[in-house]
């Protein structure tokens, strides 16, 4: 198989590896590189190749693409995110005049496995991976903890799904290295906690509260929803499931909050093709990838990030089904727990030291939300007073006279469509 490949003047056919072989081998001299800057190394090294056959004024000739400063590459990035931004808008009429050509598709469908690949081999990632592992197993014997708490999906033979799942909280293995990169402070544990070993929010709220959105550093907030909502009120997604219920049900939650929001909220279809799959990955095209897993829960990332997840259990009961779908949507939507939200302590008690430890994150206050409606007892985004409980005896939660509350219903609360309203606007 041959590639075309574009250059400054002509366009030459080039067999696809020895054009990768020469990119490989020059990145591989920079072996120390990769170590210190995991991410913006495989950021770099797959922007070039894209680069290299999208665009003839990054000629290729050695090191010279290299050469481009980072952010002229982001750059330039950006416009063919933009260019090839193939959506399909509700408005199903099928025009494919703008987009990727079959032997596009195939060139991006290469470098998006190379890349998976990268990341799998990656040092860093092979050592959270054991991690999490040996944390699996020395908690499999504590109470509520099961084997499924966290791990690696890897084994689902799904091309994408590289994800470290712990609790409600997905990290993405991008998003492993670019912590990384960044995270002096982070160590293992606080990485697979997402806490600080006090038990604090990342960005506990007297830490956060005077900061400004510049301030904070990019890498601990890629999936702590600075800017909860989406650009344009445009939620960008791609269903990477073919289970009929999951896209069924997704659709339902779609259109509960589009109505909630008095049809501000906007929902467009990203298309599965390999340039969406390699920028998402990248971190460079921001949507919102829904699929399922094998489990009895979902779990969704909050707001608007790069590597958003939504991932619905696919063995959760059908009586359950909907509000779970509605209560993921409303995560990508921007919205927390109610019981999560900063002043929850003024209207309900939260025994924390109660918990199985690995569930305990589910317990902290969160500092930004997008809940802008009076505290509810009855949001679709609200748990029970046994939630994460392994006994039935002994409530998580109460309210402050002691009595316990149910967690929200099926659909949005009036106080939820309040909120939602205030948030898009
Ligand atoms: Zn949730």
């Amino acid at each position: 198989m041959a590639i075309m490949l574009k250059t400054d003047s002509a366009i030459v056919e080039m067999p696809f590896p020895c054009v990768f072989d020469s990119i490989v081998a020059l990145y591989d001299l920079q072996n120390e590189l990769y170590l210190m800057h995991p991410y913006t190394f495989l950021l770099n090294k797959y922007i070039d190749l894209s680069l290299l056959y999208l665009d003839p004024n990054f000629s290729f000739s050695g090191s010279i693409v290299i050469q481009n400063p980072l952010s002229d590459k982001l750059e330039k990035m950006d416009e063919y995110v933009n260019f090839f931004m193939e959506e399909e808008d509700d408005t199903e009429d099928d025009d494919d005049e703008l987009g990727i050509s079959e032997e596009m598709d195939e060139y991006f469908g290469q470098l998006y496995t190379m890349l998976l690949e990268d990341i799998r081999r990656h040092p860093y990632v092979i050592r959270v991976t054991n991690r999490s592992n040996q944390l699996n197993e020395s908690f499999a014997g504590l109470d509520g903890v099961t084997s499924d708490t966290y791990k690696f999906e890897t084994e689902d033979a799904d091309e994408d799904n590289l994800i470290l799942s712990f609790g409600s909280t997905n990290y993405d293995m991008m998003d492993l290295l670019m912590m990384y990169e960044h995270g002096d402070s982070l160590t293992e544990e606080e990485i697979l906690f997402s806490q600080y070993k006090d038990g604090n929010d990342l960005y506990a709220t007297e830490k956060i509260e005077n900061v400004t959105e510049g301030q904070i550093h990019p890498n601990k907030v890629a999936k702590q929803w600075i800017k909860p909502t989406w650009p344009g009120n445009r939620v960008r997604y791609r269903f990477d499931t073919s289970n009929s219920k999951v896209i069924t049900y997704t659709k339902l939650a779609m259109n509960v909050w589009a109505n909630a929001s008095n049809q501000a909220i906007k929902y467009c279809a990203v298309k599965n093709n390999f340039w969406n799959r390699l920028t998402y990955k990248l971190g460079l095209n921001w949507y919102v990838r829904v699929s399922t897993q094998n489990k009895y829960y979902s779990s969704s990332n909050i707001g608007f990030c790069p590597w958003s997840n939504m991932r619905l259990g696919i063995l959760v009961d059908e009586e359950y089904f909907l509000s779970q779908s509605v209560h993921e949507m409303g995560h990508v939507l921007g919205l927390i727990h109610e019981h999560q939200r900063k002043d929850r302590d003024d209207y309900i008690i939260v025994y924390t030291n109660r918990v199985p430890f690995a569930f305990r994150h589910n317990f902290r206050k969160r500092c930004f939300s997008g809940n802008y409606s009076e505290f509810d007892f009855q949001s679709v985004m609200m748990y029970g007073s046994y939630a994460f409980m392994p006994d039935t005896t002994r409530p998580s939660m109460t309210r402050l006279d002691g009595s316990k509350f149910q967690g929200g219903g099926d659909i949005c609360s009036d106080k939820d469509k309040i909120g939602i309203r205030k948030l898009y606007k």
